[in-house]
């Protein structure tokens, strides 16, 4: 999943089962990796080989994921403004602080791979082995029948995307 559709779920599900920055947080960051297994549309869709899994690098990104990636983090912006951000203040924790650390914890995995925590975690030998698992617990398309498992993927993506959609509008509406 691109970081929009991580930011999506991984909310949905933080602010339905959590109710202090830190469950925010670890829900957030446990919900990056069940996205990543789930079938997904990401970079992957634009590799021609299923072998290829190396994290492309930002600055080799073809023109196609741009759109992709803006597409899918313009979705997240507006479903999330106009839900937890416009959702009138519970009692306790504040939807605004659970929103924060949610967040955080569901695109980190992602941001440690695009930035020197990498280098940084790789140092150490539970470092590369979690470097290693955010790696491999992935879906991949594999190159035989492409065309039927990229769109297997874009519906199976869509309702994990519109249910956690329902969940983040049930949220304001409780
Ligand atoms: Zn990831």
């Amino acid at each position: 999943m691109l970081a929009g559709s991580h930011l999506l779920f991984g909310n949905a599900l933080a602010l339905s089962a959590s109710s202090t920055p830190l469950s925010a947080f670890l829900t957030g960051l446990i919900s990056h990796h069940i996205g990543d297994a789930l079938p997904h549309i990401d970079g992957n869709i634009f590799r021609e080989n299923e072998h290829d899994d190396t994290f492309l690098n930002v600055k080799q990104w073809p023109i196609k994921l741009w759109v992709l990636f803006l597409l899918d983090v313009m979705l997240a912006v507006v479903v999330l403004k106009f839900t937890v951000l416009s959702a009138p203040e519970k009692i306790g924790t504040s939807w605004r602080l659970l929103f924060f650390w949610a967040s955080i914890g569901s695109v980190l995995p992602d941001v440690i791979n695009f930035t020197n925590l990498r280098e940084l975690l790789r140092k150490t030998l539970l470092g590369k082995a979690y470097l290693n698992f955010h790696k491999n617990f992935h879906f991949k398309i594999s190159s035989k029948s492409r065309k039927g498992k990229i769109f297997f993927a874009f519906l199976a993506q869509s309702i994990v995307l519109l249910l956690s959609i329902i969940t983040l509008l049930g949220i304001v509406a409780s």
